[in-house]
């Protein structure tokens, strides 16, 4: 009786402590985050229940990657499961081989065997993924396996307490037990006393490691696992192309964009610490995978260690404890020291894409120094400019992620400070800002030309909506459809398409503007805002009630953005989606055999952004003669071609060509067509093509054009 008198004191002694620790661990990152600016986290929960059911208790994000995404899934139920055999396992401890009141109280012992086998499995596995199959997405060293040690240890405990309760209670073997009842047979030679020994000893053992992994979740990545789920229900409602307007009228700003981490709201920094640093954004990054600086994962992962160790500093409160267990951890602060590394080191990369020189780079420029974390500098101390203009805005990190971090604001985020408020964008960008502001096309042409392409529409009218005020659709033409020759023979292809149909369609002509597209990704909102403004007010003027446009970069933008500035009650298309409704209804008859092998390259704007895939993919299925194939990258996955976020403006100085690995991925196929519905896509495919010295078997081509092929035969 005094020894369970005891062990119910020492039992709540050091739980007691235990759960002292993990809140302030909890508590002083909390406190960090509130450094952040404030965040609407009231907003619209109804509407995020279905995705949260879908990535929390579904996993689907995870599933991606099916071995990976089952593996976790083990672990995740079978750590819900295992909750009740540790609350078990407690009341057997403290009343000395007593259990919870359950009914069929032995199925619920064979569900707990049969649990720890699974979870010791899963854990050999992703053992096994990081060091047998050595995934280059994930870590290797102490810290990363922690956790498996960890998961181990508690399972193990489990079975061995368990099998000390049979021999010390002196049960008989159980198929019920299986697992305990055969460890147990082992120890039979044990005195009842020896038994009961071992029963505390393993018992005492896994609550220690119970406890110590309760303490060490919030200070590592392993904080996900009560972040993430938070993390995923709290996400921005807003559609996921959609940026944050910036309140550009604010005189009480000092600021814009993140030029600290302060900057960041609470949500960007909930971000941070949902992390789990499996990587999975990092691999499918085409930025990471051509050697370039910029990985999606070491992002974030940098923003968290920045916060933690500026949050420390600001509010005096280490985030490490127990404090003893860490004296020195706080001095010195982490910072990126590019000049201390060349750059990636591209010459050993292997394959189409390989991340590992990236990640090398990544590794070995990110150190703690001989620094205050608030003088470390959030742009070129934390993230350099290289990492912040070398993203494409592809979404294919976030589609990615299993906890729903959101990359491409951040990166927005710290490109607006540098443009709004440094002035600094790399020369490229530089020039087709100004040519846009200048002139309203990044090539600096005459405003006056934005129509020019209709002189040469041979007999099919382009009327203005002046001159045909009656149209039922706006064509949206865009700078690349108005003024690139390439993509000028899309514009006329589609328009003859339209005629064809019978669709009563009208352009702005020289009254259209840039869609904004480009300067809000490359950080120049307050261009965003004023081309918007004046292409709202040009559609209010005209009545505009639908718009299609052949530009997947200005249709979400159009789409998506603009019902932020005023845009409101117009449908808008792309053009892919108008042909897929006109050559269903029979309005378009594809009649002529185009005998090509096509491989359909999605754009992100398109696909990732707004979910359309089958459009295209429908409209080359109804092409007589077109064979269609899939690249390995396709859909959901599919690789960027390079051009987004502005990047088709600029320099691609550093490792390989995104377009050449795209190209390359493409001709696994051999295609005799490589497919696309996007402007910047046919662009850096056509000069990928000739980059991988394929244009002699392949040729890049727009759906629109393959279809007017089929339809008008030549
Ligand atoms: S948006 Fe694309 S390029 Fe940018 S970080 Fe994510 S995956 Fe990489
Ligand atoms: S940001 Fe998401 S995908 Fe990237 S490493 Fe972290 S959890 Fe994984």
């Amino acid at each position: 009786m005094a020894w369970r008198i005891v062990n119910l004191l020492l039992f709540l002694a050091v739980t007691g402590y235990a759960f002292y620790l993990f809140g302030l661990a909890v508590y002083r990152r909390y406190s960090y985050l509130r450094l952040g600016q404030p965040y609407d986290f009231r907003r619209r929960h109804r509407e995020r229940l279905r995705s949260f059911v879908g990535e929390v208790f579904g996993q689907r994000k995870l599933l991606k990657d099916r071995k990976s995404g089952i593996m976790h899934l083990v672990l995740f139920y079978g750590f819900i499961i295992l909750q009740f055999g540790a609350l078990d396992l407690i009341v057997k401890g403290l009343t000395g081989g007593g259990h919870l009141p359950l009914p069929a109280y032995d199925v619920f012992g064979l569900l707990q065997e049969l649990t720890v086998l699974a979870v010791l499995a899963a854990v050999g596995y992703a053992a096994f993924r990081r060091y047998g199959e050595k995934l280059p997405r994930l870590k290797r060293g102490w810290k990363p396996s922690v956790v498996l040690h960890f998961i181990a240890g508690l399972m193990v405990s489990v079975l061995l307490t368990l099998a000390f309760e049979r021999v010390w209670t002196g049960q008989p073997p159980s198929p019920l037990a299986p697992v305990s009842s055969g460890i147990a047979a082992g120890l039979a030679a044990l005195s009842e006393s020896a038994a009961k020994a071992g029963f505390y000893v393993c018992w005492w053992l896994h609550l220690l490691v119970l406890l110590a992994f309760l303490v060490y979740v919030p200070q590592s990545k392993h904080f996900h696992i009560l972040t993430a789920p938070v993390n995923i229900w709290l996400r921005r409602p807003e559609t996921v192309g959609r940026l944050s307007r910036l309140d550009l009228e604010n005189e009480a700003a000092e600021s814009f964009g993140a030029g600290t981490v302060e900057a960041f709201t609470q949500k960007q920094m909930l971000d941070f610490y949902a992390c789990v640093e499996c990587g999975r954004c990092t691999n499918a990054c085409p930025a990471s995978g051509t050697g370039k600086t910029l990985s999606p994962m070491h992002l974030i992962v940098k923003l968290r260690d920045h916060l933690t160790e500026k949050g420390a500093a600001i509010t005096s409160r280490s985030p490490w404890v127990p404090s003893f267990a860490f004296a020195g951890a706080g001095e010195g602060a982490h910072a990126v020291v590019a000049a201390e590394v060349a750059g990636v080191p591209w010459e050993t990369a292997e394959g189409i894409t390989d991340i590992r020189p990236t990640l090398a780079w990544q590794q070995a420029s990110w150190k703690k120094r001989d620094a205050l974390a608030t003088e470390v500098e959030l742009i070129g101390g934390v993230v350099t400019e290289d990492e912040i203009w070398a993203c494409t805005t592809c979404r294919n990190c976030e589609d990615q992620c299993p906890v729903g971090n959101e990359h491409v604001d951040k990166i927005v985020d710290l490109r607006r400070h540098l443009v709004l408020m440094q002035g600094r964008l790399p020369p490229g960008a530089q020039r087709a800002m100004q040519n846009i502001e200048r002139q309203g096309n990044p090539w600096g042409l005459s405003r006056n030309e934005r129509d020019g392409w209709t002189r040469d529409s041979g007999d099919v009218r382009v009327p203005t909506v002046r001159e045909e005020p009656d149209f039922e659709y706006l064509f949206f033409v865009g700078s690349m459809g108005s003024y690139d020759p390439r993509t000028r023979k899309v514009t006329r292809a589609f328009v003859r398409l339209l005629a064809e149909a019978g669709v009563r369609f009208a352009i702005l002509g020289n009254e259209e503007r840039n869609s904004g597209d480009t300067p809000r990704r490359l950080g120049n909102e307050l261009l965003f805002q004023q081309l918007c403004a004046e292409n709202i007010a040009a559609f209010r003027k005209y009545g505009v009630r639908r718009i299609v446009t052949i530009d997947p970069h200005a249709y979400n933008t159009l789409k998506n953005e603009y019902p932020d500035f005023g845009l409101e009650g117009v449908e808008v298309l792309h053009h892919t989606e108008l042909l897929d409704r006109l050559v269903r209804s029979g309005r378009l008859k594809p009649r002529h055999v185009v005998n090509e092998r096509v491989v359909y390259h999605d754009s992100c704007y398109l696909g990732r952004y707004n979910n359309v895939y089958d459009a295209p993919r429908n409209l080359l299925r109804a092409i007589p003669g077109v064979e269609l194939v899939e690249m390995k990258r396709n859909r959901e996955n599919g690789m960027c071609c390079g051009a987004g976020g502005g990047r088709m403006w600029m320099e691609e100085t550093s490792g390989k060509r995104v377009n050449l690995a795209r190209i390359e991925q493409a001709l696994e196929t051999s295609p005799t067509v490589i497919g696309s519905a996007c402007p910047y896509c046919l662009t850096m495919m056509e000069d990928g093509v000739k980059l991988a010295g394929a244009d002699e078997r392949a040729k890049a081509r727009d759906v629109a054009e393959l279809l007017a092929q089929s339809v008008f035969g030549d």
